[in-house]
């Protein structure tokens, strides 16, 4: 495989499908030369090969070789040569990694001229100025980027060369100076490397070539690729092309286009250009460029033969593109294209109209693929109205959204003002568990430390509040703090925007999250795609967040957490006094003050859900949650002492005290030791939704176990709830429907899934006690504090609690799935927790055949979106995984028929549940639908994909 294609190679793919080989930006050069036949300059790609072959064992045999052969084609077609001392050429070496990497490695221009040929250029051009002015910016470029030398070096004589000569603009300094300021640059060089600067084209192309290789591991890339999640071994493709010159006169210029307006989405073209200048300095906005508007007044020809290009790349790559052009004496050059990036509102609307124009259309699958979670999560938050703001400091975009507040230093201050009625941004360092009370009241948090898997930025995006992270510019003393020479005091305003990072002094004035109505049609057909497949549900526990939930299109309540339920000021010394309780009859008492609160709730909770499945977690979390923290009572009890009520408490609280709380008494384990405890909370589910049911309403009840590690204990837990069903509806007519089932969230619950199976109507995957548990990580203890260097040093590629380890954790979620239906074919399968939101995780849930996920409920979107996609991806790759849910529903439909199933299915409903024991019929019906799976898993095979 050769090492170097030109531009107009005739590749048997189309060009732009080959990114992985030759670059974007290469696959694009080619696409628009090779293909589309547009103006572009000659020239040649190094293929990401040559850099993967670099980095292994440095400068590839027979590279040099090849590299020559392609100079030596790109001279004759110029008619000129590289370094000629009459007319030589000039060529640029640009980088372009598969994914755009902005930043990661400048382009040099200009590269070819030397003592001699600089002559030849001013001869050529008539323009000793221009020739020297290149020769000089091309030695600090190459000084620069090729060399390592410190960029400042150059400027200091330019400034005196200005002076010297009596000018302020750049443009004026005269010849003779410029071509003395190239000798002070070629001995600055010389001084600072200890050899001169290299003359021949060749060393310098070569030098250049390998300065493009070694940007790809340099910190800044590094960086970069870990933030957008970019593979380290793909190495940059390397381009090297013919100059134009967009600053040779009057007639000249260069510019940047898009197809439409890449902000709004409207149609149109839209870019900025500026007569008489280079690539940069359009970009760099060194000086005020026009708008493409301007081109048509000035170059009409020019404009009309851009707008054509323009449309044919929408034509051609069926969708909105950008492009950098110059203007070389009346000539237009396209010198790159791209599928152009795009803010959410304009992505929602491009995609939505591109299946309804005039000459080509996109599908509505495809519009559906083009959107991204990021896209949904800009018009899902407010953003700034104005991008006419001053900056003060710049943080990583670690949670979207734009908050305006008071700025507060700690987390007391930030709740007592929040309390006194205040909107406010708490401004850390860092934020800690500790900090929780102050960022649950903010508008907004800002650290200056800390990356995007820092406490602060998880906890944020968890809570869908808007968060600028490790902003390294605020210095923080006391209640103040500077950033860009401005400084901030506790209680002045300030906004910032979690979607872009930035932090402004003042208000600044806020959109509205309203999302557009190509919002709800592209979702409407994300829900069309996914029906039937993929549900979406949340997590919400109480009333408000359930209609919240729904109208941001839920389907159902994937996980309620009763706990929260539990922690209200009002619940609290409840609950406490249950614990305390020294005799049943105490312990009764406070049972049914609990069991009348939740009660109260679950009525809300399955009104705003009526119709839908709602899953009511049982308790979970240990007892000592809900008791007061022993350091903080012994410490009191040592200064000012305690009260009696106090001392219980202390007395409880070490009784309770356990030294891994998260794997102790906890879960189904808290059920066998306080049984009421359960009982009260069926009851006052039951309650409610008999309740529900005598309103005309149609409550739909998971009642759903968790921790479960074993059948035996499920087996347990469901006789109480069996029996407290039994007992609160006894007297009811039409019983409200109730299923009951477990959580899956150690590795023993997935791997014995299968007698699990026996004892649940249904599974919920807790992923992220699975995650703790798989990888023996205590998510508290290690996301703040190593997370990052995991992920830095690469022994992560992820964070496992954002997107699912496939692998491992995935791994066991298919087990459990393949497992427990093995079983119980009408097992229905969900997720519940924060990966229930993340696409990719969504991915692996549709893969292994998860009936549903469920999430937080401003991510409901979002996972409607991933979803569709999902299925899209899998229909598209061959349709394995319709073929797994077809077989699961043949399996499902055959285990239905068979007749035993019904009852079992009916039996999950209230009726007989005291008295049924699943087994048998489930058995039964995993007979009758083996023929089906056995299918799924032929064609599993099949398509190459096993999991
Ligand atoms: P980036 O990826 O940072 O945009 P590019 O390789 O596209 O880097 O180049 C930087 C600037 O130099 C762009 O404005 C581009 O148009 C300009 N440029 C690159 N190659 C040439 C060339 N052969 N002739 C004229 N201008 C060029
Ligand atoms: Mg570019
Ligand atoms: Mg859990």
């Amino acid at each position: 495989m050769p090492y170097v294609y030109a531009f107009d190679h005739k590749h048997r793919r189309p060009p732009m499908e080959m990114k992985d080989l030759l670059g974007g930006k290469g696959a694009n050069l080619a696409e628009m030369t090779s293909v589309l036949g547009l103006p572009v300059p000659h020239g040649f790609t190094i293929t990401t090969d040559a850099c993967r072959a670099y980095m292994d064992g440095g400068w590839p045999d027979g590279l040099s070789a090849e590299v020559s052969k392609h100079v030596r084609r790109l001279e004759s077609q110029m008619g000129k040569r590289l370094g000629d001392a009459d007319d030589p050429l000039l060529v640029s070496v640009r980088s372009g990694a598969k994914f755009s990497m902005p930043g990661m490695m400048d382009t040099v221009l200009n590269l070819g001229l030397n003592d001699e040929s600089v002559k030849g250029l001013a001869a050529q051009t008539g323009d000793e100025r221009f020739a020297f002015d290149s020769y000089r910016r091309f030695i600090s470029m190459y000084g620069r980027i090729v060399l390592g030398i410190d960029g400042e070096l150059f400027e200091a004589p330019f400034e005196r060369a200005k002076h010297a000569s009596g000018v302020t603009s750049d443009a004026d300094v005269p010849a003779a100076e410029l071509a003395e300021l190239a000798e002070e640059y070629k001995a600055i060089v010389a001084r600072e490397l200890g050899t001169p600067f290299p003359q021949r084209p060749d060393d310098q192309l070569r030098g250049a070539i390998e300065a493009v290789f070694k940007s790809w591991n340099g910190a800044r890339a590094r960086a970069y690729r870990i933030r957008e999640r970019i593979a380290h071994d793909l190495g940059t493709a390397v381009n090297v092309q013919a100059m134009v010159f967009g600053n040779r006169d009057d007639r000249s210029g260069t510019g940047v286009g898009f197809t439409r307006d890449p902000a709004s989405g409207a149609h149109g073209a839209y870019g900025d250009f500026l007569i008489n200048a280079q690539g940069e300095d359009v970009v760099a906005g060194i000086r005020n460029t026009l708008p493409l508007a301007a081109l048509d007044e000035q170059f009409p020809a020019i404009y009309k033969e851009l707008m054509a290009i323009f449309a044919r790349l929408e034509t051609h790559y069926r969708d909105m593109c950008d492009t950098e052009f110059t203007i070389e004496q009346g000539k237009l050059w396209m010198l790159q294209t791209r599928v152009g990036k795009r803010t959410g509102r304009a992505a929602l609307r491009m995609a939505v109209e591109m299946t309804r124009q005039r000459g080509w259309k996109i599908t509505r699958e495809e519009a559906v693929s083009r959107i991204t979670a990021e896209h949904l999560d800009q018009v899902l938050h407010p953003q700034f109205a104005t991008s006419d703001v001053t900056v003060i400091a710049k943080g990583l975009a670690a949670s979207p959204g734009a908050a305006v507040g008071k700025a507060y230093f700690t987390a007391d201050g930030a709740a007592e003002a929040a309390a006194a009625g205040d909107k406010v941004i708490l401004v850390r360092s860092e934020t800690s568990p500790e900090d929780v009370h102050g960022m649950i009241v903010a508008e907004g948090i800002l650290t200056a430390r800390g990356g995007l898997v820092s406490h602060a930025a998880v906890v944020a995006r968890g809570w869908g509040k808007p968060a600028v992270c490790g902003a390294e510019s605020v210095r923080i003393s006391g209640a103040s703090f500077t950033s860009g020479g401005v400084t901030v005091r506790e209680g002045d305003v300030i906004s910032i925007d979690g979607t872009t990072g930035q932090v402004v002094l003042g208000e600044v004035a806020l959109t509205a999250a309203e999302p557009s109505a190509e919002f709800t049609t592209l979702l409407s057909w994300a829900d069309a795609i996914r029906k039937g497949r993929m549900a979406v549900r949340a997590n919400a526990d109480n009333g408000p967040d359930s209609a919240n939930a729904r109208h941001f299109g839920a389907e159902g309540i994937g996980l309620c957490r009763t706990e929260h339920m539990f922690l209200g000021e009002d619940r609290l010394p409840i609950v406490r006094r249950m614990i305390l309780a020294d005799t049943p009859e105490e312990e009764h008492a406070a049972l049914e003050q609990l069991r009348v609160a939740q009660k109260a709730d679950f009525i809300e909770i399955l009104e705003a859900m009526d119709g839908l499945p709602v899953t009511v977690r049982l308790l979970d979390p240990p007892l000592h949650e809900f008791l007061p923290s022993t350091e903080e009572l012994e410490i009191k009890q040592a200064t000012v002492g305690l009260s009696a009520e106090e001392q219980r408490l202390l007395a409880a609280a070490k009784v309770w005290h356990e030294f891994n709380p998260m794997i102790g008494t906890r879960g189904v384990r808290l059920g066998v030791i306080k049984p009421g405890l359960y009982a009260m909370q069926v009851r006052a589910l039951m309650e409610a939704a008999a309740e529900r049911v005598a309103a005309k309403g149609k409550p739909r009840v998971e009642v759903m176990i968790p921790l479960t590690v074993t059948r035996e204990e499920l087996g347990l837990a469901r006789t109480w709830v069996t029996d407290a069903i039994a007992e609160a509806t006894k007297d009811l007519r039409k019983k409200p429907e109730v299923t009951i089932g477990t959580m899956i969230e150690t590795p023993r619950a997935a791997i014995r899934a299968d007698e699990i199976a026996e004892e649940a109507d249904f599974f919920s995957f807790g992923t992220n006690d699975l995650t703790q548990l798989t990888f023996g990580f205590s998510r508290d203890d290690v996301e703040g504090r190593m997370m990052a260097a995991y992920i830095e040093q690469g022994l992560l590629k992820r964070n496992p609690f954002e997107t699912i380890d496939q692998t491992g954790v995935g791994e066991l979620v298919r087990v459990g799935a393949e497992r427990g239906r093995s079983t119980k074919p009408t097992l229905k399968l969900g997720v519940c927790g924060e990966h229930g939101g993340d696409p990719e995780s969504i991915d692996l849930f549709y893969r292994v055949g998860l009936d549903y996920v469920s999430c937080s409920p401003f991510r409901v979107p979002i996972a409607r979106l991933a979803a569709a996609q999902a299925v899209i991806t899998h229909r598209d790759r061959g349709g394995a995984a319709t073929a797994i849910k077809a077989a699961q529903s043949a399996a499902r439909v055959a285990a239905r028929a068979a007749g035993p199933a019904k009852a079992a299915k009916k039996a999950a409903t209230v009726k007989k549940a005291a008295t049924v024991k699943k087994a048998a019929p489930a058995k039964k019906a995993a007979t009758a639908a083996k023929g089906p799976r056995g299918a799924a898993r032929a064609t599993r095979k099949a398509a190459g994909r096993s999991r």
